[in-house]
């Protein structure tokens, strides 16, 4: 891990797409516990970027349910939305370096393309390559397929190795050159995510498991734009009874349900560090209650199933 001496700068970065819940109030506490046990800033990221999945007035609710489990941050929130330039100027670097190419496939062609999917996302074909070097602008790419581009990094190396202070070595395998910008001109997760980390001064990741396939993607991008990658932690998810990622399916897991139904914060919070195994079941605690015997090695190392019904019982 990174000496006691650097300064440490993470992360909160919820997308407003809803309302929080256990899963990411999970993640985030134990990002805050992490960040707060050893004097690190913590920064709050709004990620409003994600066009049709954003929520009006998600963005108040986040910070109102983040206030409310004495969850706090460092500074006021960066909003993605505010940042567009800097992701087009960043796009267009990659462009000019020749790292980065037009793309004007749709994905029925990428699907027809006929390539295995991708393991982490199995309704999402590799990308075979068609316009590496087929256009040579942007221009070209528009007047000759009548479509705005999108753009792609290419993708040489397959796998950049690397080391996760939570869940160990991974292969870090790419597969396929990926969107950094979307046809409409608006950055894809991957570029922004790696832009405003870089911008903030980010040296740890503290995230969900779900991410884990896009951190060599964001390492290639911090390679290419010269400079130091953070550390990375990915947390195991809560899952539902079924064994899949705790959503909407398995009933309403939000902050905001179970704080309607008379759960105090302290004993959503005490619930929270139960499951992480910082406190025994059934006991109440806020946040900062549990910073003096904070230690991320209590953590299971598995997805654990955690609906939070013992809750609402
Ligand atoms: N906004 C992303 C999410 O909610 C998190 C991005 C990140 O931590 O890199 O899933
Ligand atoms: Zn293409």
């Amino acid at each position: 891990m990174m000496s006691d001496d650097v300064p440490m700068i993470s992360r909160l970065a919820p997308s407003p797409t809803g309302v929080l819940h256990l899963g990411n109030a999970r993640s985030f506490l134990i990002n805050w516990l992490y960040l707060r046990s050893r004097a690190g800033s913590l920064l709050l990221r709004i990620e409003d970027i994600d066009g049709p999945r954003l929520k009006a007035g998600a963005t108040d609710g986040l910070l109102e349910d983040l206030q409310w489990m004495g969850l706090d941050w460092d500074g006021e929130p960066i909003r993605q939305s505010e940042r567009m330039a800097e992701y087009a100027r960043a796009a267009n670097l990659l462009l000019a370096e020749g790292l980065a190419y037009p793309c004007t496939c749709t994905r029925k062609e990428i699907d027809a393309a006929g390539s295995a999917p991708h393991e982490e996302w199995q309704d999402a074909a590799v990308y075979p390559g068609t316009c590496r070097g087929r256009y040579g602008s942007m221009a070209e790419a528009r007047s000759e397929s009548g479509r705005e581009p999108a753009l792609r990094l290419r993708v040489d190396d397959s796998a950049l190795p690397f080391q996760d202070h939570f869940s160990g070595s991974q292969a870090g395998r790419i597969r396929g050159d990926f969107v950094i910008q979307k046809r409409d001109g608006g950055p894809a997760y991957q570029l922004a995510v790696v832009v405003d980390d870089i911008a903030s001064g980010v040296n740890l990741v503290v995230r969900g498991h779900d991410l884990l396939p896009s951190t060599p993607r964001q390492l290639l991008l911090y390679r290419h734009m010269e400079k130091p990658a953070p550390e990375y932690l990915h947390l195991p998810l809560l899952v539902g009874p079924d064994g899949r990622r705790l959503a909407k399916r398995h009933g309403d897991s939000s902050l905001r349900m179970f704080r309607q139904n008379g759960v105090s914060a302290a004993a959503l919070v005490g619930y929270l560090a139960s499951i992480s195994g910082l406190l025994p079941a059934g006991k109440e605690c806020m946040p900062e209650d549990l910073l003096a015997g904070f230690d991320l090695a209590l953590l299971p190392r598995q997805e654990q199933i955690a609906t939070g019904a013992e809750l609402l019982a």
